[in-house]
């Protein structure tokens, strides 16, 4: 397929990165090819970090094929050879008999794909610290400006596109594209990854999956860790968004289960680049610590440090933890943070 015939079929598909941020591919694309640096690289984001979230792993074991495909038409898009897979190292393992034959065959096409294993962690997959990563520098993020993917690996800049999007373009090359997403399934009775339509709501998900909880329950959808928190009345009519998942919760979880999971996960996270994600993931943890089950939750003195790093974080990690701690307040306790 002529190249500006796929580029228009992506377009025409409304393919969107399936890494969280939604942006469109066909204007990815078109952006890093327009400039004019001598070489360019592609880079695929195999390095899920979100709490159980392993759709990622899903695609690579059921259709590595479609993923070095969709990888090969961006790199003959590009106009390069040279790609890298950032693979959290625990997927590299778990996939590297489908993969490996797979990239061999890319070397002997001419394709020189380099698999880059990095410790399972959630600040791995974000741009700058991931592209930081591979050229042997700390995984920490990178200013904004210049985007990191301009200033890319070695000076040059990357296409970057997570696993779930290489395997969408490659089903539009092939003509077997269907607007559908893959979500990670948790806390109910047949957890797993699932694939349906990007309209299909929640509550009609986990019907269709024989999911549906038969207990009262409120629901986290999007991230593990980052996702919004809906009632199950509001499942009725929400999407599925973010890096896909749905997460199960009863009703009977108490506010200090729940928000120990939210902030061990960001304590442990943080990568310590930045004061207010550094120092209020920490406190946050510590302050939740000393509260003990059953006891009332502080919320007076939560809600200032939420409100810290959602305004000051230097990257999306630190801001992310807004999201689910004051839906789950407004939503599941009404209580404005
Ligand atoms: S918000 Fe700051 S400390 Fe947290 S992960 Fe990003 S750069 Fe690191």
């Amino acid at each position: 397929m002529y190249q500006d015939e796929l580029l228009a079929k992506i377009e025409e598909a409304g393919l969107v990165g399936r890494g969280g941020a939604a942006f469109p591919v066909h204007l990815k694309w078109q952006r890093i090819k327009s400039l004019k640096n001598p070489k360019k690289y592609v880079v695929c984001n195999a390095s899920e970090g979100e709490i159980g979230v392993e759709k990622d792993l899903y695609i690579l074991k059921n259709y590595p094929e479609e993923v070095i495909r969709g990888l090969l038409l961006a790199m003959d898009f590009l106009g390069t050879k040279e790609a890298y897979i950032n693979f959290n190292k625990d997927y590299y393992q778990a996939t590297k008999n489908k993969i490996d034959p797979l990239l061999d065959l890319c070397r002997k096409k001419g394709y020189l794909v380099s698999i880059f294993q990095e410790e399972p962690s959630y600040i791995g997959g974000e741009t700058g610290a991931l592209l930081n990563a591979i050229e042997g520098k700390k995984t920490q993020p990178r200013p904004e400006s210049p985007s990191p993917s301009l200033k890319g690996i070695f000076g040059y800049p990357v296409l970057l596109h997570n696993v779930e999007t290489l395997y969408d373009i490659a089903r539009v090359s092939m003509g077997t594209f269907k607007a559908t997403r893959f979500s990670t399934i948790l806390g109910v009775r047949n957890e797993g990854v699932y694939q349906f339509g990007i309209k299909q709501k929640v509550a009609d998900i986990l019907r269709e999956t024989n999911n549906y909880p038969e207990f009262p329950f409120f629901v986290q959808v999007g991230g593990g860790a980052s996702g919004e928190i809906l009632t199950s009345d509001q499942a009725e009519q929400a999407v599925v968004g973010g890096c896909g998942s749905i997460e199960i919760y009863k009703t009977s979880t108490s506010s200090k289960q729940f928000l120990d999971k939210i902030f061990n996960f960001y304590a442990k996270e943080s990568c310590g680049k930045c004061t207010p994600c550094r120092d209020g993931s920490w406190q946050l943890q510590q302050m939740l610590a000393e509260i003990e089950e059953g006891s009332e939750i502080t919320w007076q003195k939560i809600a200032p440090i939420i409100k810290v790093m959602e305004k000051s974080s230097y990257c999306g990690l630190g801001k992310s933890i807004a999201l689910p701690v004051k839906s789950y307040a407004k939503n599941i306790l009404g209580i404005e943070i």
